[in-house]
């Protein structure tokens, strides 16, 4: 394990993790480098898995299994409870962590930090609500009672635009629901998900419960667990691509799976929205994470009344974001993950120039070091073109003018995705009636953020299956048994 010096003035050396982390014991180890995406040059280096320590960290999980499962809910919840206010109180370290590896802007990192830590404090308190139900069958031949029990050994894997709200949003709801895990974080960004292991085992999580593994061969590794009949759950969060193979491979042995997909989300302004509160919606929208959300707004569909003015007030104020590395505090816009993130950025946006977009500001990828694409606005984008299709995941905004609610409609859901969309008007029943109407699992009205560890977070089409968060997020780590009781 090797941790440059760069990373080493940044970070807090009690948080330094960098070899995989089976059964509570640290296995150092390489192979897989870190790149800071502001500069390109190397941060760190940890170990990469091979098949036999994925299967090591299954026989770690299995062994922590029953034990975990007897905590008494009360305990778990007390472990999360302390995982929580650890992440807090490090979170500066944490945000600095985010904001070195994946490059995010640290006020980005910081929401981040706190967003991820709310659910572990969130699922210490659903640990101790987990329901069961009890019937009587029309009939009247007997009761029913139903109990919710751990699903089984989890799969967790993770993408590395947040890197570590991603990780607690499974492991809060599976550590609650009484499963053990193993987390596959992104090879981009396995630094914060070691730190958080770290605060874990501070808090008191015991040996094998939770095991992370860093590796350059993620299908070789995961295609070996799910194979492994003691794994039931893959819990798996990144592009809809991905997903798809994953859940061909969980078929073969029938694993439940939960997926967070990819997003195309529409962002809707009429012409009687509040122009500051969308404009200041869509800067949220469009610019956390510098574009690289899933929920991030990919269409803007703005009504005629109001397009123009909407384009200049976006222009100004995308033209006005400070772009440089994320951990610099000025910086408001920071670098993509990787050139070719770029390169598929500077592809979408040039197709559309091409078939007669105009950008009002931005446009082309920067020259310097690092992997920098600027903040850019599109109007007069053709409906069709690729960048209407494809998640640009970059600071890119186009607009489109539309001027029927059922046009919006029709262009809004016309994606094979269904995860996020806004919808701006002053008019609630208008904003309610067309948002009945969209294709989406979450949808923000006069909000440009609609995350939150207390609702359900999840798609609809091909963003997904199933949902994270709320007061259901616990159930996709469990399995209903029902038992008919006669007395
Ligand atoms: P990705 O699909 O390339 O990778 C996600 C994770 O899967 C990484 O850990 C990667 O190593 C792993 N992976 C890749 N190939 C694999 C394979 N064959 N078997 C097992 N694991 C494999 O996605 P990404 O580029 O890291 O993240 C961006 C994508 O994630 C975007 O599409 C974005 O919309 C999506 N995302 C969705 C949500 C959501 O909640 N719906 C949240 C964040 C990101």
């Amino acid at each position: 394990m090797t941790f440059h010096a760069k990373f080493s003035g940044y970070a807090d050396p009690a948080l330094h993790a960098a070899g995989l982390y089976i059964g509570g014991k640290w296995q150092s180890g390489s192979g897989i480098t870190v790149l800071d995406p502001s500069t390109g040059n190397l941060l760190a280096e940890v170990a990469d898995a091979a098949i036999e320590d994925a299967q090591r960290a299954v026989d770690a999980a299995d062994a922590a299994a029953a034990g975990w499962r007897a905590t008494p809910a009360r305990q778990r919840s007390e472990i999360l409870r302390r995982w929580y206010q650890l992440m807090t109180q490090h979170a500066e370290e944490l945000a600095t962590l985010i904001a070195l590896e994946n490059g995010k802007a640290l006020a980005d990192a910081r929401g981040e930090v706190a967003y991820a830590a709310e659910f572990f404090r969130w699922y210490a308190e659903e640990a101790t609500r987990i329901p069961g139900e009890f019937r009587h069958t029309p009939s009247g031949s007997h009761n029913i009672l139903v109990d919710h029990e751990p699903i089984g050994i989890a799969v967790l894997i993770t993408p590395w635009n947040f890197p570590a709200a991603m990780a607690t949003r499974k492991i809060g709801p599976a550590l609650a629901a009484g499963c053990t895990v193993i987390l596959k974080p992104a090879s981009e960004t396995p630094l914060t998900a070691y730190a958080m292991a770290r605060l874990g085992e501070e808090a008191g999580v015991p040996p094998g419960v939770v095991n992370v593994l860093t590796t350059s061969n993620p299908g070789g590794i995961t295609n070996a667990m799910l194979a492994d009949p003691r794994v039931r759950k893959l819990s798996f969060t990144g592009s809809t691509g991905v997903g798809r193979v994953l859940l061909a491979e969980a078929a073969k042995s029938v694993v439940s799976c939960s997926m967070e997909l990819g997003g195309n989300a529409p962002f809707i302004v009429f012409d009687d929205a509040d122009l500051e509160v969308a404009l200041d919606g869509a800067m949220i929208a469009k610019m956390r994470n510098a574009g690289e959300a899933c929920t991030a707004a990919n269409r803007f569909y703005v009504q005629a009344g109001i397009h123009d003015a909407f384009v200049a007030g976006l222009t100004a104020r995308m033209k006005s974001l400070k772009i440089g590395p994320g951990y610099d505090p000025e910086t408001q816009c920071g670098p993509m993950i990787t050139q070719n993130a770029v390169r598929k950025i500077d592809r979408l946006v040039s197709e559309a120039l091409a078939a007669g977009a105009r950008a009002t500001t931005g446009g082309k990828p920067l020259t310097e070091n690092g992997y920098f694409y600027p903040p850019t606005v599109l109007e007069n984008v053709p409906v069709n073109a690729s960048i209407a299709r494809e998640e640009i995941f970059g600071p890119v905004a186009p607009v489109y003018k539309f001027e029927s609610d059922d046009e919006a409609i029709r262009l809004a859901n016309n994606t094979e995705y269904g995860l996020a969309a806004y919808i701006y008007s002053r008019d609630l029943k208008r904003a309610m009636k067309v948002g009945k109407r969209i294709e989406t699992g979450m949808l923000g009205i006069n909000r440009g953020l609609m995350s939150d560890p207390a609702a359900p977070f999840g798609g609809v089409k091909q963003s997904g299956l199933g949902r994270e968060g709320g007061v259901t997020g616990i159930l996709e780590f469990m399995e209903p048994k029902y038992f008919a009781v006669d007395y």
